[in-house]
């Protein structure tokens, strides 16, 4: 399995909580786009198996023209096998979507949407400077739905300033009433260089106090939980296992090729991630050379990211799949490590993968309890020097 993730940097305007690389130039964009399709011809072997999902991720994607989407696909087509494509999911913003787009994007084998909504209060939403409301929100996703999209997700986010829990129950039960089928859910992070961490070091805006932060969690899981959907990854919730492939690829160590800049690639031994910067990016592509920066992975680290992202999820991490891929060393260290939190009830035996629920297996995941303390369990499961 491999999966092609492309990143389309632009971005209308900015919101105020966002440190993701995007830009609101968008006079470069047509630029880029051939730049994007120059690199897949670049980068065409780089690929070992045809990719089983594709991913449009950024910045804003839906920000892309009709014609800018049709050349992309065009490439796409050109210089991958897309035969085996399963699922390719296309980020939009809710005020960008229209029949138009929709049918473009049906045309082109998009088959799955992601949804940017992070809330249905106005106010929250005017507060972190998105640029649609609450009714343009429900309208897209509705329309989506209407031409056939039934494998949309949307992003909600909790912990905003000023959000109390009446508020996130509201927005919750506008998000349950769009019965789509899939919802990811982030606290907010005051990350540096935003204005919203601006804001805060002024003082003019307040971090939700930790017992609020930890009611608006518990609410998401109960809410959501009875709502039918399954918690598959710690912030991932799905009904009916349309759990994100492409997404569960970086959880399952399967390579995937990074397209744009900025964009990572992951090919099992090392990480590999291009340039920051769209201008160095397109002088660099343009000239034939792909100027990705790489780390290559010692077995520590490859360790470490398998405890982390396979933890995260309902699979679990598996006791014999670390004996054998990183060494007795490393599975004794995590078998030591998990038995003590097995003993606390904070991990727990996981699903695994093709193994029934309930079924006892070498899977080991969080219980519900150490989901709320997630950090501090990586922490010793993992092995640093
Ligand atoms: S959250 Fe999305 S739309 Fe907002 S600035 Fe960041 S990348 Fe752009």
């Amino acid at each position: 399995m491999s999966g092609i993730y492309i990143h389309i940097p632009f971005c209308k305007r900015r919101c105020h909580y966002c440190d993701f690389y995007s830009s609101t130039n968008e006079s470069v964009k047509q630029n880029y786009t051939d730049a994007i399709c120059h690199e897949m011809q670049l980068r065409q072997s780089d690929l070992y198996h045809t990719p089983d999902t594709i991913y449009f991720g950024g910045g804003t994607p839906s920000q892309l023209s009709h014609d800018e989407v049709r050349s992309i696909f065009n490439a796409l087509n050109q210089y991958f096998d897309l035969s085996k494509c399963k699922e390719i999911t296309f980020e939009m913003n809710p005020d960008d979507i229209n029949t138009g787009y929709l049918t473009i994007l049906k045309e082109v084998g998009v088959n799955r949407i992601s949804m940017g909504i992070q809330s249905f209060n106005n106010d929250l939403l005017k507060r972190i400077n998105r640029r649609h409301d609450a009714e343009q929100a429900i309208n897209a996703v509705r329309l989506a739905q209407s031409m056939g999209f039934d494998n949309i997700s949307i992003d909600l986010m909790y912990g905003l300033p000023g959000q109390d829990i009446a508020d996130w129950n509201r927005s919750l039960d506008i998000a349950l009433s769009l019965n789509v089928k899939h919802i990811s859910s982030y606290h907010l992070t005051y990350e540096e260089g935003t204005v919203l961490h601006k804001l805060l070091k002024e003082g003019k805006v307040h971090e939700v106090h930790e017992e609020l932060s930890l009611l608006f969690f518990q609410t998401l899981i109960d809410r959501l939980a009875e709502a039918g959907y399954e918690q598959y990854e710690i912030s991932n919730f799905a009904k009916d296992e349309a759990y994100s492939m492409h997404n569960s690829s970086y959880w399952k160590d399967i390579p995937y090729l990074g397209l744009g800049a900025s964009a990572h690639s992951f090919d099992f031994s090392e990480r590999s991630w291009n340039p920051s910067s769209m201008k160095i990016y397109m002088e660099d592509i343009f000239k034939n050379k792909i100027a990705t920066e790489k780390e290559v992975l010692n077995l520590q680290d490859k360790y470490n990211d398998y405890v982390i992202t396979t933890l995260r999820t309902k699979w679990g991490a598996n006791i014999e799949t670390i004996a054998e891929k990183f060494g007795s060393e490393l599975a004794a260290h995590f078998k030591k490590e998990a038995d003590i939190f097995l003993e606390k009830g904070l991990l727990k035996h996981g699903q695994g993968l093709g193994v029934s629920e309930n079924q006892d297996s070498d899977y080991i995941t969080l219980s519900r309890e150490g989901i709320f303390v997630s950090d501090a369990i990586f922490e010793d499961l993992m092995y640093l020097d």
